[in-house]
């Protein structure tokens, strides 16, 4: 059923603006009104479709909120997000819409309400402009397992742009919109963030509420930004976060004024870099070379860097593939044919139409993280697999809080290697292997990002990523933010 699209270069160089400041400076200026921002997006979408960001456009409901925005404005009262064009990875629902979390299994299906992560959005006169393919489910680090088609990275289409929100990836890389909301379980916005050139933040687990997000792994979950700069995450967090009524799990401290504490002092910090991840067997020589270059940076600036070995890096894949397989196997057993979208046609008892619904359904990456989940939770297997899994995860947790409590930040390549080509990781042990700097912040529920910091010899981009404590955000931005001024890419 896969469609591939054709390869298309990246054509717009000459681009007006990127991030939010820039609109809103426009904006100001009277130069450019907000129909006219959002028809500038709309024309990329249509000009790179072969790019395959967006499983669908709504390109008549943004032209019309645009115009409310606009009216908004001159009468000074518009939101905070005036001008933000956003995109949504397919796995947020938005009322009266189509959400399909890259499966065929909700195929038909509409949300009965929005999450509150985007009606926050919605409420400060953010402007959603389409869904944006994904890994079915989030089950992916390529995009590859999306029942509609595969996305390609803008940099080189015949390179994958990670995943698995990396349909919101490319829409923010290729200029489709100013920022996209993602899901990260265990790396999906950072990933595809170092492999497009973008900021991607991962907040700490229960920071923004999960309500209306489709669930994957429901204790690692958390929404969280792709945009070009980080005051775009710090402003889009500050809206987000905070206490639900709808999410009980969420965390009820206050929210910071990220945005006010991006530019606060830039004092030396005490930064930990885990040299194993550098003398990984996997790990690209360019990854090496740019986060060689990154920790200079970092040392010139004055802060402390110390060296520091993380002998539970060869444990963090096992136990997230097991805890997270088992907590899908649990959250998709709702997808059964009954209560939401696809039915399959063919059956005529109860029991076949179950059977036959998520075997036509549910692709093939799926189906194997169902049954793998399914048999780590069987009563024979729960201890030796599920139980054992946990209390690793505990074990990881501590040390990495351990190693929080006396460095400021962890510093660590998000990925082993830039953007590798479609269809080249062919089993799921190699594609598994992408996420392995990124699931140590997910197992440990702690705020995390990933920078660009430069172009592989071939070109492609290489992010850095950097690790805080729970509720570290504020620091963590400030620090990014920083670090970014300071070394601009040309
Ligand atoms: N690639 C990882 C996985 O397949 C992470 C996915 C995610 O963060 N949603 O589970």
């Amino acid at each position: 059923m896969k469609k591939e699209p054709e390869p298309l270069p990246l054509s717009r160089k000459h681009l007006a603006f990127t991030s939010f400041r820039d609109i809103q400076q426009l904006l100001q200026e009277k130069s450019i009104s907000c129909q006219q921002v959002v028809e500038y997006y709309l024309t990329n979408i249509r000009e790179q479709a072969q790019l395959g960001a967006f499983v669908e456009v709504y390109e008549a409901e943004a032209q019309a909120q645009a115009k409310e925005v606009d009216i908004k404005i001159s009468q000074g009262r518009a939101g905070r997000l005036a001008g933000m064009v956003i995109g949504l990875k397919d796995v947020l629902c938005l009322r009266n819409h189509p959400v399909q979390g890259g499966s065929q299994i909700l195929n038909g299906f509409r949300s009965q309400f929005t999450a509150t992560a985007v009606q926050r959005l919605l409420d400060e006169d953010a402007i959603i402009i389409g869904r944006q393919n994904c890994d079915e489910f989030a089950m992916g680090s390529s995009t590859e397992n999306s029942s509609f088609f595969p996305t390609r990275n803008a940099a080189n289409p015949n390179r994958v742009p990670g995943g698995s929100s990396g349909g919101s990836a490319v829409a923010v890389q290729a200029h489709m919109c100013t920022a996209s909301l993602g899901s990260d379980t265990g790396g999906s916005i950072r990933q595809p963030a170092a492999f497009c050139g973008l900021v991607g933040l991962k907040p700490t687990y229960s920071r923004v509420s999960r309500h209306g997000l489709i669930a994957y792994a429901s204790s690692f979950d958390v929404i969280g930004t792709l945009t070009h700069t980080v005051e775009d995450s710090a402003l889009l967090l500050e809206i987000m976060a905070g206490p639900d009524e709808y999410d009980s799990t969420v965390s009820q401290k206050a929210v910071p004024a990220y945005t006010q504490f991006l530019s606060a002092d830039s004092k030396p910090r005490k930064i930990a870099y885990l040299q194993n991840t550098l003398s990984h067997e996997g790990i690209h020589p360019d990854i090496i070379q740019k986060t060689e270059q990154a920790l200079d940076s970092l040392r010139q600036d004055g802060h402390i860097l110390e060296p520091i070995d993380f002998p539970l890096l060869e444990y963090v894949l096992p136990t997230y593939y097991i805890l997270t397989m088992a907590e899908a196997s649990s959250n998709l057993s709702r997808f059964d044919g009954v209560r939401y979208g696809y039915r399959s046609p063919k059956s005529h008892t109860m029991e076949a139409m179950y059977k036959k619904t998520r075997t036509e359904a549910f692709g093939e990456e799926v189906q194997r993280r169902i049954m793998l989940g399914t048999f780590v939770l069987s009563a024979s297997y729960y201890d030796a697999y599920y139980t054992k899994a946990q209390k690793v995860r505990r074990l990881l947790q501590n040390a990495t809080r351990d190693i929080l409590k006396e460095y400021d930040f962890i510093v660590l390549p998000t990925t082993p290697t830039p953007a590798f080509k479609l269809g080249e990781r062919a089993t799921p042990i190699e594609m598994y292997l992408a996420d392995l700097f990124t699931v140590q912040a997910s197992i440990a529920g702690v705020s995390a990002i990933s920078i660009p910091v430069g172009n592989s010899q071939e070109g492609l981009p290489v992010g850095l990523q950097m690790i805080a404590g729970a509720f570290g955000e504020a620091e963590l931005m400030s620090f990014a933010y920083h670090f970014m001024n300071k070394h601009p890419l040309n």
